[in-house]
This record gives C-alpha cells, structure tokens and sequence, in this order.
C-alpha cells in the first residue's frame, strides 16, 4: 500500500496511545541535520530526538559499527561477558574521568539507578539509618517517566491520577542555593539536577550556582548527581553543561546520544566507593550492556572527539543565538542557551509558530507553552544555521 503522511497519520492515531501530540509530519528517511517526508518534502531537524541526535541522523561511522556488530553477536545479557561492553566501558572511563560505569538502556532507567546507588551509598557509607535516606530534586525537573521518576515531578501534569508514588523526594526551588542548604539533613543522600533544565525550557541556572551547590554538597557529605542525559556530549558547548562550572558530579546520569542517535543506551559513571554498592543480583537488565548498543556507542564516542562536536556546539551556538537575539518582534521575550542549546521564549504559545516554522522547513518542537527549543544535532554546518536563521526570520517578520 502506498504509504502517505495522511495514511500514516490515521493508522497511528487509530492504533497508537495518544500520549505524544507530534507534529504533523510523518519522518520516513533522514541523513545528517534533514529528514524526509513520504512526499519527499525536506526539512531540517532541529529538535535532534532532544538531543539524543548530537551526532546527526545516520552517522556513517556509527552506521557502519552498527552493521559490523549485528554480523557478529547482537545480545549476550550479562549472564556472559561480551567484548563491546568492555570497551564501552573503557571508553567511557575515559570521557567521564570517573572509574567506573554500570549500563542501562533508557534515561528514566538510568535515571533509577542512580537513585539505587545513592541510597545504598547513604546506608553502608554515610550511615544513615535503614529507610531514612533522602534525595532533594529541583522545581521544574525532567528526569523521566518511571514511577520513582514522576514521584519527585514538581509537574502536576507528570503526576495526576499515578498515584500512589515513590517516598524519599524534597523539592527545592532551581537555581536557588539558600533553599538547598535548608532543605539539607543527616539523612541527605544526594542532591540530584540537571545542570540545564531542557524540558522546563532551557533554563540556565545563575552563573556559579552549581559550583557553590557542589561545594555546599560536599561540605555536608552529600553526593551530588548530574542529570547530562539531555545536555551530555556536547549539546551545550562542551563535554558536559557541568564543565561550564568546572564541577565534577559524583555521579553522571547519561543517555540519548551516548548512543549516536541509533540505538538507546543509558549509563551511570561514578567511582568505586559509589558503584562498588552494586553486586551481583542487586541490579540488572536483560538489554542493559548489549553488544549492539555497546559497539555503536563507542562509535559515537570516538566521533565526539574526532569532528570535535562540543566545540562546533559552542561556536555555531553562539552564532545562532547572537543572530536570534538580533530579530525584533512583538512575540519574542528572550533567547538564552549554551552552545546548540537554545530556547526561544516568546510571550505566546509557541506551538503556531512551530508549525509556521514547519511550513518553512524547519522542524522544532515547543517545550512548555511558550518556548522554542533549537538543537540541531551537533554536525550542523554554519551554512545550514544561516539557512534556518532565514526561515526563523521569515516566520517572525514583523508586516
Ligand atoms: N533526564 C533528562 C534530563 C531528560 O531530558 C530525559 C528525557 O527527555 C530523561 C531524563 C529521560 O530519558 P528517557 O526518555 O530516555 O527515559
């Protein structure tokens, strides 16, 4: 049957949960920053899977470890060592400086294993007592969908009708330090953040925030937690968004493009003493660890530092946003990000203007009501910004 973006449309609405509200395009072939409609319409992606697609669509060296992979050995589960986990694993010691890496598949899951190890680490190595542990979070947090996840959602949203959750959880505002301190306790495991809060709509906490939230954690033997999975390997500018602040989490939450836009894979990095809570039988996955996800991620890896992607992000980012600044219309509020990091806050909902900018062949996602996130994957050529700043710029002109 001919497939067309209507037919398409119809046969995932009838059948699929309505739990996503897509645009309304069907993707059926994509190559580097431009994917293709059953039409043969291009367009350019500027969402990246959020970020999961740093390394464009279809990377050929990633492409090519792939289909290398899949004609030796697929899946193994951990009941039997497999060769690209260890490699995987030394690379990613190196990346992240840590000693030591426990894989996962999705965010959420990795999302959950750093709350495991964070808990234990509180009990056999802080000493607090048995199911007192406490983890504080930030207001406006995405960190997944899991039970645990939404139980510590500040996001009504997230949360109705899923009850009952997960215990364990304080809120404290973003960005805001004197909260932190207080909400503190001989019971505090961790404190968990995303250094760049991407769902809530690229909200960038004051300068020097983290690094004074590290050493607040550190002075009260708390471990503090970043959540890179959104902004990792390079999407703001450099290795991780905790790099702007020269801090070093004790534990790193990794995803999406830790497996080049090809297959999900997730990862926790930490050092012994945090990892080391984990032994056999106390956490697992049957697909955690595969070779095939294993060997496209240390592709991935090995492309991050040879087309040096975290420094085309900060230079092209930086571009982008200064010539987005520049464009004056009633409906902007603001621009702000970090490298090919950037939201578009508009005093309007943003979801017209996607779909305006869909029309010129851009495709972006609204994140919240009111902002435009732009996050082309990494590889974006400085041409291909000048071509979307022209569509940005078609789409708000002031008549
Ligand atoms: N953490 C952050 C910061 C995220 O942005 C996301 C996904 O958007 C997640 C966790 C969840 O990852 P996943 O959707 O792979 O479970």
């Amino acid at each position: 049957t001919l497939k067309t973006t209507s037919s398409v449309m119809e046969q995932s609405d009838r059948y699929g949960a309505h739990n996503y509200h897509p645009l309304p395009i069907v993707i059926s072939e994509a190559e580097g920053v431009w994917v293709t409609d059953p039409e043969g319409n291009r367009y350019m992606d500027m969402l990246s899977a959020y970020s999961a697609l740093n390394h464009g669509h279809r990377h050929p060296k990633i492409i090519a470890a792939l289909k290398q992979q899949a004609d030796k050995v697929t899946l193994t589960s951990r009941a039997f060592h497999n060769d690209a986990l260890a490699q995987f694993y030394e690379k990613l010691v190196a990346y992240t400086g840590k000693t030591k890496i426990l894989a996962m598949n999705t965010g959420a899951e990795a999302v959950e294993t750093a709350v495991k190890a964070v808990r234990r680490w509180a009990y056999r190595q802080k000493g607090v007592p048995q199911d007192q542990a406490e983890i504080i979070v930030c207001t406006g947090n995405f960190h997944g969908r899991t039970i645990t996840v939404t139980s510590f959602s500040s996001s009504e949203e997230y949360k109705k009708d899923f009850g009952p959750f997960t215990p364990g959880f304080k809120l404290v505002p973003y960005g805001d330090l004197a909260s932190l301190e207080r909400a503190i306790t001989p019971n505090t495991a961790a404190f968990l953040i995303e250094p760049i809060q991407g769902e809530a709509g690229i909200i960038i906490p004051p300068e020097g925030y983290l690094a004074r939230a590290y050493e607040l954690c550190k002075r009260n033997n708390v471990l503090f937690v970043a959540d890179e999975i959104q902004t990792g390997f390079g999407r703001t500018g450099k290795r991780f968004a905790c790099d702007w602040e020269s801090v070093e989490p004790d534990v790193y939450i990794m995803g999406k493009a830790l497996g080049g836009g090809v297959m999900p894979i997730s990862a926790i990095a930490a050092h012994d003493d945090i990892l080391g809570v984990f032994e056999p039988g106390s956490h697992g996955s049957t697909f955690g660890g595969n070779p095939l996800a294993c060997a496209v991620s240390v592709a991935a890896l090995e492309v991050m530092e040879e087309e040096a992607l975290a420094d085309r992000s900060n230079e092209l980012g930086q571009y982008f946003a200064t010539k987005l600044a520049a464009i004056r219309h009633p409906a902007i509020k603001e621009v702000r990000g970090k490298g090919l990091f950037i939201g578009l806050e508009l005093h309007v909902e943003a979801r017209p203007y996607c779909e305006k900018l869909m029309a010129e062949g851009l495709l972006c996602k609204e994140t919240h009501a009111t902002t435009i996130r732009f996050a082309p994957p990494l590889t974006v050529t400085k041409e291909e910004v000048d071509w979307a700043l022209e569509r940005i710029g078609i789409v708000f002109q002031v008549d």
